[in-house]
């Protein structure tokens, strides 16, 4: 029977296929989005991590950016991990690439240094059952400020903000779909479905 939930992931660049795989034991149908027929179809759209400017890139050149914008402004839910939180910015620190300007934070790039700085670390997230989260950081950003309206749901033990809300948008600076713990997913299919 298909589900009547269904996620779509922008599939345009990065690690959408990691998503696809954890939304998959979720019981939701999942939906790879290249362009606004697609968008059209889906409850929800993860923007994946992967390279931002790259992202941005392509969002332009499938004309993405308005159907993208008009699909949060409606109350979809959306969710950036990584590459994706500094899409959803309303601003960044540098100057590329240029965000969809839908969440109030101000993002800054490559916070942590470089590839190899990556890291993993154990975080506490509001709103996730049953304690700790593994999160994944590769060149990460994090949340320089949350502004009004944008709720902090998880930082590290020196304060630095690395996941949000906004209503029905979402962002984390690390990447649960290169875990094998789904609750952060299942988070946003709730989010999906207007139960939390
Ligand atoms: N550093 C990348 C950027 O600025 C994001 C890295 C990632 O998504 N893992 O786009």
């Amino acid at each position: 029977m298909p589900s009547e939930t269904s996620v779509g992931i922008l599939a345009l660049q990065g690690d959408f296929l990691e998503h696809s795989k954890l939304l998959k034991v979720l019981n939701v149908e999942v939906i790879e989005v290249r362009n606004s027929q697609q968008l059209a179809e889906v409850d929800s759209l993860i923007i994946p991590g992967g390279e931002s400017t790259t992202i941005a890139k392509l969002i332009d050149v499938y004309n993405l950016r308005q159907p993208i914008i008009e699909f949060a402004q409606k109350g979809s839910p959306v969710w950036g991990t990584c590459a994706g939180m500094i899409l959803l910015a309303g601003s960044l620190v540098e100057t590329e690439p240029s965000p969809l300007k839908l969440m109030n934070t101000v993002v800054q790039r490559n916070a942590f240094g470089r590839q190899v700085n990556s890291f993993s670390t154990e975080l506490e997230f509001e709103g996730i059952r049953d304690g700790l989260f593994e999160a994944i950081f590769i060149r990460a950003p994090h949340v320089v400020s949350a502004n009004n309206g944008v709720k902090i749901l998880s930082k590290l033990i020196d304060g630095t903000i690395v996941a949000v809300r906004e209503n029905n948008l979402l962002a984390t600076a690390f990447h649960p779909e290169l875990t094998r713990d789904a609750r952060i997913h299942e988070y946003f299919v709730q989010m999906t479905k207007g139960t939390i």
